[in-house]
């Protein structure tokens, strides 16, 4: 939450009574956070109208802490607006080939996607998937998709110069008819913007493949103007579920709220970068409170664990909770940083973060500089990895020959770690509560 929204919060808490004044004052704050995460101006209106109304009630029902009471209902009231308590699967339960069908405008990452979907399709559901590009349009799409399903070692449809979409999507459910696919996914093009000659074809090619799923792709990006997208995509085509991708940017993920509002649709997945392995399930918690401006531990750790084995996840998550990590465990990340993707694509989902990555600046994020860390590391001594505090002058002058660097590289590596440190150690003071109350964001 925001400084000034917990501000109100806190004032709540200490006059022990929730008037209408009070749950007005508060909701004009959270409008204002929901506006600012992009969430579509009607959407917002219509859920603060919402809260506004449950929580005048619930106050007489309870006594608890106003201020308490008021966050909770927030809280919950933004969940279950964003679909509840845990993600929705991709429909697996049809005859295959199970055709999916992707749609959305030109670059919401519909290609990236398509190729993400096959890769965990593949992957985690040992499904036989078909990619096949039916984007005729733009020269290279059709040989974009190819390389990405080279990349994710998955079969594309081999591409026939002059085939129009709608004979494509036939043979491609032809060919996984033939061939025992399980899954077929239908890119298709988009537009820059809705068009009439774009929802016709979309909807030819629906009618032709009959998709189990229609998955409409949304940069979370997109801020107001995904009303729009979102509704003649659902009117025309009929959307199955929504994916938003660029999670792992700025974007608070305000789209998601809007996406399920309009469509009724789930949001079933979210892109958290350009990587094929950058694809996660959609948790309405973890958005929930990253559109109220709290970060995402939960989402963290879940990552962690896909790419290190279960115990080491837990150790390190363990640690960071308790702000207990030493250079040995900074330097025994990094190795794992680079497997989950970029470190502000970590940083993005703890709480606490955001400022940080901002004074370190795109630079200092760049994985050959942790590297580099890494190797001044491994020229410390036992000691000194244990207890940085010691490293003074001298030391660092040797672990900078030692290491081929130069002290101000060790005093940024320093400089780093005691920022990260004494992040862990405040947020676990203040535990998950507390820092929404703090405001921390
Ligand atoms: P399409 O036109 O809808 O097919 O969009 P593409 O799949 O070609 O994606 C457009 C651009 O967005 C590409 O450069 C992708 O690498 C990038 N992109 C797609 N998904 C993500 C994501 O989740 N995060 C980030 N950072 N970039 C993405
Ligand atoms: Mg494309």
């Amino acid at each position: 939450l925001s400084g000034k929204l917990s501000g109100v919060f806190d004032g709540l808490s200490k006059r022990g009574a929730l008037s209408v004044e009070d749950v007005n004052e508060a909701m004009r704050e959270i409008r204002l956070a929901m506006l600012d995460a992009d969430v579509a101006l009607p959407v917002v209106k219509d859920f603060v109208k919402k809260v506004q109304e449950k929580s005048v009630g619930q106050e007489v029902l309870h006594n608890i802490s106003p201020g308490q009471a008021i966050a909770k209902i927030v809280n919950d009231a933004l969940i279950e607006a964003l679909g509840g308590a845990g993600a929705v699967p991709l429909n697996l339960n049809a005859v295959p080939p199970i055709p999916y069908l992707m749609v959305g405008l030109q670059g919401s990452g519909k290609t990236t996607t398509s190729a993400k979907i096959a890769y965990y399709l593949n992957r985690r559901e040992r499904k036989k998937v078909l990619l096949a590009s039916l984007d005729t349009y733009r020269p290279a799409a059709q040989l974009q998709l190819e390389q990405l399903a080279n990349q994710v070692k998955v079969t594309s449809l081999p591409v026939i110069e002059g085939q129009m979409p709608v004979q494509i999507a036939k043979r491609a459910m032809e060919v996984a008819r033939l061939e025992g696919y399980d899954v077929v996914i239908l890119d298709t093009a988009g537009r820059l913007s809705i068009d009439e000659a774009l929802m016709e074809e979309v909807q030819n090619i629906r009618d032709v493949a009959k998709p189990a799923e229609t998955l409409l792709v949304v940069d979370a990006m997109t801020g107001q103007d995904a009303v729009h997208t979102a509704k003649s995509f659902n009117e025309k085509v009929g959307i199955t579920g929504v994916v938003m991708t660029r999670m792992d940017g700025d974007a608070r993920g305000g789209a998601a709220l809007s996406m399920r509002a309009i469509t009724g649709a789930p949001i079933k997945l979210v892109g958290m970068g350009e990587k094929v392995d950058a694809l996660q399930e959609f948790y309405p918690e973890r958005v929930a409170s990253r559109i109220l401006g709290l970060g995402d531990i939960a989402g963290l750790v879940e990552k962690a664990s896909e790419t290190i084995d279960q115990e080491e996840s837990e150790r390190l998550a363990k640690k960071m909770l308790k702000g207990k990590f030493d250079l040995n465990d900074y330097a025994a990340q990094i190795g794992q940083i680079n497997k989950m993707g970029s470190i502000s694509n970590i940083m993005d989902m703890m709480p606490g973060m955001g400022k940080m990555k901002e004074k370190l600046g795109d630079k200092e994020l760049d994985t050959s500089i942790l590297k580099r860390h890494q190797a001044i590391i491994s020229s410390m001594t036992k000691a000194e990895r244990k207890q940085p505090a010691i490293i003074k002058a001298s030391r660092k002058k040797r672990i900078a020959s030692g290491s081929g660097s130069t002290v101000q590289e060790v005093n940024r590596l320093l400089k780093q770690y005691d920022q990260m440190a004494s992040m862990m150690k405040r947020f676990n003071k203040l535990g998950v509560k507390g820092l929404m109350r703090q405001g921390l964001s």
